[in-house]
């Protein structure tokens, strides 16, 4: 199968803006956009983006997961990065009418048709460092998945990086490209000095995120995640897990902790560990690497309490249980 990501719906749906106001929307094709080579985004990193899905049910009928909140963290990012601003409804219509355009291509589950609206700045404007675009273009591109990390059945292993940071302190929560260009260099090195699937950002201690995805822990019946600020990406799939966990009788705790708290806990032989997201899903974490040590999460195979807060959430994703909680939008 190709690698995630890597095959588009041929169209894609869009709009413009300039002179103050937004353009209607058009389906055109997504293999090529026109940007003057002076763009603000290309400089000066005017673009966010989001990552959401649309599910196929047992009775071929097609369901978006959690459109609002994927939509209000776009509304969020855009205005922080000072790209314009639109209304949710606009955004919420063009995400509607380009799944409905391909629903048929939307595949069967573990499979989904993974949806990336992406907002740039266009302005020719190369003396505009400290300054906003004007103008600039939303789009929705579509592109069928698969799982990516297989069913989370293997445990991943995870390096916690007490040192460097994810991204600047006042824009974690923002989803914007520039955050994943300076995640990158660490990211690489951790994989090839310690073959870690991923790094854990903790400046100072601090347990943040990943670079791609949300961390939770288990321990008993305690979840615990970082409370949300300003320095990590508010993830629409934690809000989703930590609120299937409290439906579960779990106990949720958002507060800050650090490394030296995560690892005592997870010498406990029941603790487990999990990266949340979008892709991700739930993913266990089996192995922290710490100070060029190997250190277990538990038993430091996927845990049953991880496993089942993934299968609950599938289940709602995939029409399985009642989506008590409004977060599926019929196409
Ligand atoms: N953190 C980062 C840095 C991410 O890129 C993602 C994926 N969007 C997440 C967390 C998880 O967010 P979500 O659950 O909304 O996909």
């Amino acid at each position: 199968m190709a690698a995630f990501g890597t095959v588009f719906m041929p169209q894609m749906i869009q709009a413009r803006f300039s002179d103050d106001c937004w353009s209607d929307t058009q389906l055109v094709p997504s293999d090529k956009i026109e940007l003057h080579a002076g763009a603000h985004v290309l400089h000066y990193s005017s673009t966010c983006f989001e990552g959401l899905k649309a599910f196929r049910h047992e009775d071929g009928s097609v369901y978006i997961f959690r459109m609002d909140a994927n939509i209000a963290r776009m509304k969020q990012s855009s205005k922080l990065l000072n790209l314009p601003d639109f209304e949710a409804g606009m955004l919420e219509q063009m995400i509607k009418g380009i799944v409905k355009e391909y629903a048929d291509e939307t595949p069967a589950p573990p499979g989904s048709m993974y949806i990336r609206p992406t907002h740039i700045g266009t302005e020719a404007a190369i003396g505009k460092a400290a300054a906003p675009t004007m103008s600039s273009l939303l789009y929705v591109l579509l592109s069928p998945v698969g799982d990516y990390f297989a069913g989370g059945s293997t445990a991943l292993r995870v390096l916690l990086e007490e040192n460097g940071m994810r991204c600047a302190p006042h824009m974690g929560m923002v989803k914007s490209g520039g955050n994943y260009a300076s995640a990158l260099g660490p990211i690489l090195d951790a994989r090839g000095q310690y073959q870690a699937d991923q790094i854990l950002f903790c400046p100072g201690g601090d347990v943040q995120e990943t670079g791609a995805a949300n961390f939770i822990l288990i321990d008993g019946d305690e979840i615990i995640t970082k409370a949300l600020d300003s320095t990590f990406l508010h993830g629409v799939t934690r809000n989703s897990i930590l609120t299937i966990a409290k439906d579960l009788g779990m106990t949720v705790s958002e507060r800050n902790f650090t490394v030296t708290e995560l690892l005592e806990r997870a010498a406990k032989p029941t603790t487990e560990a999990a990266l949340s997201g979008t892709a991700a899903v739930l993913t266990p974490v089996g192995t922290f690497i710490h100070n060029d040590k190997e250190i277990k999460i538990g038993s430091g195979e996927p845990g049953p309490k991880t496993a089942r807060l993934r299968q609950a959430l599938n289940d709602i994703q995939w029409g399985k249980s009642e989506d008590k909680h409004g977060w599926l939008t019929k196409i």
